[in-house]
């Protein structure tokens, strides 16, 4: 659980995070558990609230809006973020449309297939890839803390591993030799765009100098 230093008594941190996407859930509760110092919760009532319109062009600009949006809805720091695959080659695409590019409500399959087939003609250096995420902090639609980071690799021509999510087992991770999908357990999460981002925003939380204004 993070503390804070608060006139002498040590305090605890919560961050409530607004995110549906089960793949992350289950990252950020793994990364939150390993002793970093965040308590990390579901924000409650995530689903009833107005859903967030991912209508903007950058990362940027969507996980730091996703994060002002949900805090007008509760009283305590929200976590959002808006993560997903560049391919240059394909002038960055899937990237801001990453969980929709087959279509509305299109399965993790169906954007694996057609990121195969958008990229059949491509070799070599054309099949590099960066998964992008950038994690954002707000509370009561005030701005607190925007990190980023990215993970490089290339997308593979066939599937490799069952673990991860998305586009997991397509993208061969530079750093790892890899699938983010065949990574073992908590090895993802080292050197993933969104265990870099989170990591950031952990070391931020944790500053002496972070103030977290009511
Ligand atoms: P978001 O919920 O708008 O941030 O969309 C994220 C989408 O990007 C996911 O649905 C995946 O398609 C893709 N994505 C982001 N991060 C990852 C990852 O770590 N592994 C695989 N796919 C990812």
């Amino acid at each position: 659980m993070a503390e804070r230093d608060s006139g002498g008594a040590r305090q605890a941190i919560r961050v409530l995070l607004a995110s549906s996407n089960a793949g992350k859930l289950r990252e950020y509760r793994e990364m939150a558990a390993r002793g970093s110092g965040v308590e990390l919760d579901l924000m409650p009532g995530f689903h009833e609230h107005p859903a967030f319109e991912e209508s903007a062009l950058t990362f940027a600009e969507i996980g730091a809006a996703k994060a002002l949006h949900y805090s007008r809805f509760v009283d305590e720091i929200v976590l959002a973020d808006d993560s997903g695959l560049v391919v240059p080659a394909l002038g960055g695409a899937p990237g801001v449309r990453s969980a929709r590019y087959a279509g509305l409500n299109a399965t993790d399959e169906q954007n694996n297939q057609k990121l195969l087939h958008e990229m059949s003609e491509l070799t070599g250096e054309q099949r590099c890839a960066r998964f992008v995420c950038v994690a954002a902090l707000a509370r009561s639609g005030r701005a607190l803390a925007v990190t980023s980071d990215f993970a490089e690799g290339s997308i593979l021509k066939a599937p490799r591993g069952t673990g991860g999510f998305g586009y997991d087992p397509l993208f061969l991770s530079t750093e790892m030799g890899c699938t983010f999908a065949e990574a073992p357990p908590g090895r993802k999460n080292r050197c993933s765009h969104r265990g870099k981002a989170f990591a950031k925003i952990i070391a931020l939380l944790r500053a002496p100098s972070f103030l977290i204004p009511s």
